[in-house]
């Protein structure tokens, strides 16, 4: 078990099929598990549950949610059993209480796809303790920062704070590019974009990336999947560092991104 400062860590989960795909993605994350070692437990915030103000998961055995529709059956029958983390639950409720924000506690909430894809791959052997937060989509990226700076002491906690959403998400252009091998190149000069201004840290820039990016609303045309994004680049130091820990593009749309705030 690991006991060193660990970063905040972004991902992008892709399609609700990330279990069952192989390629340059899945084998980042099958990877990123050895490398990060093994936290005492995990805080995951992801694209997926967007609540009116913070909550935060209590459970002690969360269910492994199927939120998706149409998919192949073998994808309903995995199942992520990792145990859930209550004590965690609650530093986090006490973390946003000296911030200033008010957490609600759900007893029973699981993993939605956005937490347990990853995870998946990250630690197959379901191993560590997890719970979510849940994101506050229309309170918009500066909240999210905020929300990651209440939780950065936890990364000296042994607690891997881990984002998960996609650094790019427009499901219409999905349908349309589907298989492609090829980026688009709207895609690509957002991706790049981003990538450039999260190594730089222009906090103030990515919070209005939707004026200043090019193509940021083509390529979000709803925003949920990056404001986790902002909960890992809030946790990570003032100061710090971050590293493009892997980048690549599937579909021709969908960046497969991930990043690591130290
Ligand atoms: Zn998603």
């Amino acid at each position: 078990m690991t006991t060193k400062r660990l970063p905040a860590i972004f991902v992008s989960h892709g399609s609700p099929t990330l279990p069952l795909e192989r390629g340059p993605a899945v084998d980042f994350l099958r990877g990123l598990g050895g490398t990060l070692g093994r936290p005492a437990a995990i805080l995951i915030v992801s694209a997926h549950w967007d609540t009116a103000r913070p909550a935060v998961s209590a459970a002690e055995k969360p269910e492994t949610i199927h939120d998706f529709y149409g998919f192949p059956r073998e994808l309903y029958q995995l199942r992520y059993p990792a145990p859930g983390a209550p004590q965690l639950a609650k530093r986090v409720v006490a973390l946003l209480a000296e911030n200033g924000m008010e957490t609600d506690i759900d007893p029973e909430r699981g993993f939605d796809h956005g937490a347990w894809t990853p995870l998946y791959h990250m630690y197959p052997d379901a191993g560590v303790p997890a719970t979510q937060l849940s994101i506050q989509w229309q309170e918009g990226p500066a909240h999210h920062v905020r929300l990651g700076e209440a939780l950065r002491p936890l990364r000296d906690e042994g607690v891997l704070v881990l984002a998960t959403g996609g650094a790019t998400h427009n499901l219409r252009e999905l349908g349309f590019h589907r298989g492609d091998i090829v980026p688009q190149r709207w895609t690509v000069e957002f991706n790049e974009w981003l990538a450039d201004a999260v190594l730089a840290r222009r906090t103030d820039d990515l919070v209005g990336y939707r004026d200043k990016a090019p193509f940021a609303v083509r390529n979000h045309p709803t925003d949920e999947h990056l404001i986790p994004l902002f909960v890992a680049l809030g946790a990570g130091d003032a100061d710090g560092t971050t590293k493009r820990l892997h980048s690549s593009i599937a579909s021709g749309v969908i960046s497969m991104d991930a990043y690591a705030f130290h």
